[in-house]
């Protein structure tokens, strides 16, 4: 692959800025020999992509040919691209997770799935249609583990009737949570395999309490730590997404 085309599907640019950035001298690759970063001036020199270590502009970065991104979110961002009262989620990103190309329209990552503004926690976003749909479709049933605060305390009627299933208010097929476990007089740790509209606070709702406070903790295997701050991101590893499979 051409540099300027690798550039390019990692979201540097259309390719004339990335052969710009090439010759320029402003991308360096890895001269493992060498042991040294060394400036690549020819923006047509072929490169295997696959483990390539490169600067732009300085910072490392990797290649990912489709790119799955784990961003802990925090309270007051939207889901977003275009939000309304508060800054998009895809302000914590940088620009080239932004603005790589996806089918040669500059679409860059997808939030698989949204979550509402004040809700923080585990946020996966990816530009693979594939893994999106089957993450995010009602019927694949991946599990979603919430950490729920609730107004008032939870009682064990109301853990009852969520795990045997409220109706919600746009549709007469009740909906369960597939776990619910209390872990304090006002907290519990919900478990959901399908994604409706605001789904916690409508079921925490329909039985009678309010959600104040909302973290999702888990999706599929994959648990997010207290390694990832709010606010940051990363790359998941090919171990963590055999945790989503
Ligand atoms: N359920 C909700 O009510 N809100 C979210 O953000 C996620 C699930």
């Amino acid at each position: 692959m051409q540099l300027q085309d690798m550039l390019y599907s990692q979201g540097f640019g259309v390719r004339r800025v990335c052969s710009g950035l090439v010759q320029q001298g402003w991308v360096q690759l890895w001269d493992a020999q060498a042991n040294e970063w060394v400036a690549e001036t020819d923006s047509t020199a072929d490169v295997d992509p696959e483990g390539l270590r490169f600067k732009v502009q300085g910072v490392e970065w990797e290649y990912h040919a489709l790119g799955y991104v784990l961003l802990n979110k925090p309270a007051g961002t939207e889901c977003s691209q275009k939000p309304s009262a508060h800054p998009s989620i895809y302000s914590l990103l940088p620009v080239p997770l932004r603005t790589r190309p996806n089918k040669n329209a500059i679409q860059g990552l997808q939030a698989v799935g949204r979550l509402d503004q004040d809700t923080t926690g585990m946020l996966l976003l990816s530009d693979d249609g594939q893994f999106i749909h089957r993450m995010s479709s009602p019927k694949k049933h991946v599990p979603k583990r919430y950490q729920v605060t609730a107004k008032h305390a939870v009682t064990e009627q109301q853990i009852e009737r969520l795990l045997a299933g409220v109706v919600l208010d746009d549709d007469p097929k009740p909906v369960k949570a597939a776990a619910c476990v209390k872990t304090g007089d006002n907290t519990l740790d919900l478990t959901l395999t399908e994604g409706k509209y605001h789904q916690v606070k409508r079921m925490l709702a329909a039985v009678g309490n309010r959600v104040e406070g909302l973290h999702r903790a888990q999706i599929g295997g994959l648990v997010l730590t207290d390694e990832l701050k709010p606010g940051e991101w990363r790359w998941l590893t090919a171990d963590e997404m055999a945790l989503l499979k």
